[in-house]
């Protein structure tokens, strides 16, 4: 269990992720838009090229930001530890998340970040943004209602303004003091989350619940619920303690079927 200390600022809660990036002198203009934002946590995933010279010199001033970036081989493991990730996307998708104006996303992360959770707003690569199974990360979408016949912004541009909207949604709240520490239950991570869903999908499957239709669209709207319902950890661990009753009870029920 992590502890949060009570001087530590709500946007260290805050990571801005750089899934596949491409070019890197993206990485560093979104470096330098990060730090006018007052953010500071840079998470790379796998970019196409290290960041380099061109990277520093779009970086600029923020070269920090650039030299204290992490770097993960995937999107899974970067978000491990996140309460809420939210993807933005240059255009909607047929994928079943909620997707949400700049503004609302950064209000959400805001609220997560002072509820004591780590916070991942995840960027897609310059050609093809994120693909559908890193969407699958992500509690959320966010979309920049830009021009529908041209909605691609540059990446580092993205970064600018969903960082903007977190400066604002902070100010807002009194501005990048100490964060709070959190009461009650901590929120349940990424990595909880993913190992409730797997075992809902293992106990489903040993109820026979879906009867020969393909479990993916049910999969989706429950995973949609439960992400809705925001559980904190020991609602995890209470419902991962029914389905194993669950998945107990179906290994009896088919062991007296075949006696009798
Ligand atoms: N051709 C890609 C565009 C990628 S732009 C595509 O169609 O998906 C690179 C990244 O910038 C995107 O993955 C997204 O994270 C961000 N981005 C660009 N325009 C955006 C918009 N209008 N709303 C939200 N994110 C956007």
């Amino acid at each position: 269990m992590t502890t949060h200390s009570t001087t530590e600022p709500i946007s260290n809660r805050l990571r801005i992720v750089l899934v596949g990036t491409q070019h890197p002198g993206n990485i560093g203009s979104a470096a330098r838009a990060m730090k006018t934002m007052g953010l500071a946590r840079l998470v790379l995933v796998a970019p196409e090229k290290a960041p380099n010279h061109e990277s520093e010199a779009l970086a600029a001033g923020a070269d920090d930001v650039l030299a204290a970036a992490a770097t993960h081989a995937t999107l899974a493991e970067a978000v491990a530890d996140c309460r809420l990730v939210l993807g933005c996307t240059a255009r909607s998708r047929r994928i079943a998340l909620d997707e949400l104006l700049p503004r609302e996303a950064a209000s959400r992360a805001l609220e997560g970040a002072m509820a004591g959770g780590e916070v991942a707003l995840v960027f897609g690569r310059e050609r093809t943004g994120l693909d559908n199974e890193e969407l699958q990360l992500c509690h959320a979408a966010v979309h920049i209602p830009a021009n529908p016949a041209y909605s691609s912004l540059n990446l580092a541009m993205a970064v600018q303004v969903l960082a903007y909207e977190l400066r604002l949604a902070l100010l807002a709240t009194g501005g990048g003091g100490p964060a709070p520490a959190g009461d009650g239950d901590p929120p349940a991570s990424h990595a909880e989350l993913e190992g409730f869903f797997g075992q809902l999908g293992d106990a489903l499957d040993a109820i026979d619940f879906h009867k020969g239709r393909a479990p993916e669209s049910a999969l989706r709207k429950f995973r949609r619920l439960f992400l809705k319902a925001d559980l904190d950890s020991r609602e995890v661990r209470l419902l991962r303690g029914v389905l194993a009753d669950v998945e107990r009870m179906a290994m009896l029920a088919a062991r007296s079927g075949g006696e009798g």
